[in-house]
């Protein structure tokens, strides 16, 4: 069994079997069997049984929710995450009938040769999803997916499974749903033999389970589509309206108590602001609540992974060691008996050699470092292994934006941050160690489930092999 802690209180009340090898094995022959007629309805059959599973999910939103909430200790955000859900829903099916139609044409060096290009699901995906948003992540690339005709295996993780049974109800409400979406709890074990099971893989979590998980796929000769780790830095430039620069960096750094793939973890600020920038950001941050006692008021929720808060003390205790200065929060409090929370932290007189400043911390950490020129804020910014994404903040979003197209990263927001938590019309790739493979937004969200096969046809005569005798040649 796999035990569970309980976010809140640090307390084991939870558990689950893991899935046998052979149980999963068994279930990926089931899922793949039930895919081809799944794929050979027509888009607006598929659409419709997404849209009843919609429905099933709206009767079930309160135990879903629930569950969420005790996964990851906090309220409104796992209402976010289902409406966000239910939301997804929503965007793929007005979309997909225009993504999932092949194109037709002709060749330009012989006009006898017409082509139609059949778009062909891959036949199994497997998803292998993270704890910091469960549900959400657990979904986002399993909706294009099914609707692009594939079936769908899906392992969240085993540090926030709670929402799984209540969602699986869901699912065996719908039963052309159940034969090709299954979402299966397990740990690590479990992702890995998943990956050796399925057609294509959708992998969100850290850059060193993608890395096992990409040379795995590579074994095989399927693609991953890998969304990893960031450290995303944020620009502001003396032009900026430090107000709400303030307001944007503590947004962006500590929403999710910073445990969201594209929270801001790195705040360079040009020199002749710095100071009143620094001063602004403590104040505010001073005053964010954690959401304990009361699970209803306050912002800051606990750490959800409970070994996260020794990674953060780690990388706080690291840079202090080597001059840094805490000017608010930084501390790992305990409570409610073994819960695990850390107050918005600003730090200062830090530096790249600091692992604060080049290994991700997933927490509601900023460290403020200063610059002199914008060069040398590009350079910092691109300083680094992770290239996910970015923000800059300055007086224009002219001027944002000559700085954000030096940045080596798969999105930049410009005078706001982690905008591509809210964006989802706009394709992006991860850069660097941050990811791999197709983008998760825009249409490619859905189009890379396809591999693309040419029918082509030959509309005059054949050329016959004597054409190919050297004696066509010209002569020089
Ligand atoms: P993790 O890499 O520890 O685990 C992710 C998943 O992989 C879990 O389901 C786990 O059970 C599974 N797993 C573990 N070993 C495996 C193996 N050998 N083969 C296959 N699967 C295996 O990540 P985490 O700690 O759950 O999540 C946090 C990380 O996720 C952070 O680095 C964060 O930045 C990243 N993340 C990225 C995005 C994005 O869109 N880029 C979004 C959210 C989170």
């Amino acid at each position: 069994m796999i035990r569970v802690r309980n976010p809140r209180n640090g307390q084991f009340d939870y558990e689950f079997a893991a899935p046998e090898p052979e149980a999963l094995a068994q279930r990926a022959r089931a899922l793949r069997a039930a895919q081809h007629d799944w794929s050979a309805l027509a888009i607006e059959r598929r659409i419709g049984v997404l849209q009843r599973w919609k429905q099933q999910l709206l009767a079930d939103r309160a135990v879903i929710v629930d569950a969420l909430t005790t996964d990851t200790g906090r309220h409104l955000l796992a209402q976010a995450e289902f409406g966000g859900t239910v939301g997804a829903i929503d965007r793929w099916c007005a979309q997909a009938p225009a993504l999932v139609r092949g194109d037709e044409g002709r060749s330009q060096s012989q006009p006898t040769i017409t082509y139609r290009t059949q778009l062909v699901p891959y036949a199994l995906v497997g998803v292998i999803s993270p704890w910091n948003f469960p549900l959400t992540l657990s979904l986002i690339d399993a909706i294009p997916a099914l609707l692009a005709g594939c079936a769908v295996l899906v392992k969240p993780s085993e540090v926030t499974p709670r929402f799984v049974v209540p969602l699986v109800r869901t699912i065996a409400a719908v039963p052309e749903l159940a034969g090709v979406l299954d979402v299966i709890p397990g740990d690590g074990r479990a992702g890995a033999a998943l990956v050796r099971l399925v057609d294509a893989v959708c992998f969100t979590g850290s850059v060193k389970t993608g890395r096992l998980v990409a040379r795995a796929a590579a074994e095989q000769f399927v693609p991953a589509f890998l969304e990893l780790g960031g450290k995303d830095p944020v620009i502001v430039t003396e032009s900026a309206d430090l107000e709400l620069a303030t307001d944007v960096v503590l947004r962006a750094a500590v929403l999710a108590t910073g445990q969201a793939c594209q929270s801001l973890e790195r705040v360079y600020v040009q020199d002749t602001v710095y100071d009143q920038f620094v001063r602004r950001l403590v104040a505010k941050a001073s005053a964010v609540p954690i959401n304990y006692p009361d699970l209803h008021r306050g912002v800051i929720g606990p750490l959800i992974f409970h070994a996260q808060a020794d990674v953060i003390a780690e990388q706080i205790d690291d840079a202090v060691r080597h001059g840094a200065k805490v000017l608010c929060g930084g501390q790992v409090e305990i409570h409610g008996g073994g819960g695990r929370w850390v107050r918005p932290t600003v730090v200062v007189y830090v530096n790249h050699a600091m692992k604060l400043m080049t290994e991700e911390t997933f927490g509601p950490v900023m460290p403020v470092m200063k610059f002199h020129t914008v060069d040398e804020a590009v350079a910092l910014a691109n300083d680094g292994v992770y290239g996910l994404s970015a923000a800059v903040i300055a007086g224009t979003l002219e001027e944002a934006e000559a700085i954000a197209v030096r940045i080596d990263a798969g999105a930049v927001s410009l005078n706001d941050g982690s905008l591509t938590g809210v964006m989802h019309e706009a394709e992006k790739n991860s850069f660097k160690c941050s990811g791999l493979g197709g983008s998760r937004m825009g249409a490619a969200g859905l189009t890379r489930f396809f591999r693309k096969k040419a029918l082509l046809r030959q509309t005059g005569q054949p050329a016959t092999i004597g054409l190919f005798d050297e004696s066509h040649a010209p002569r020089a």
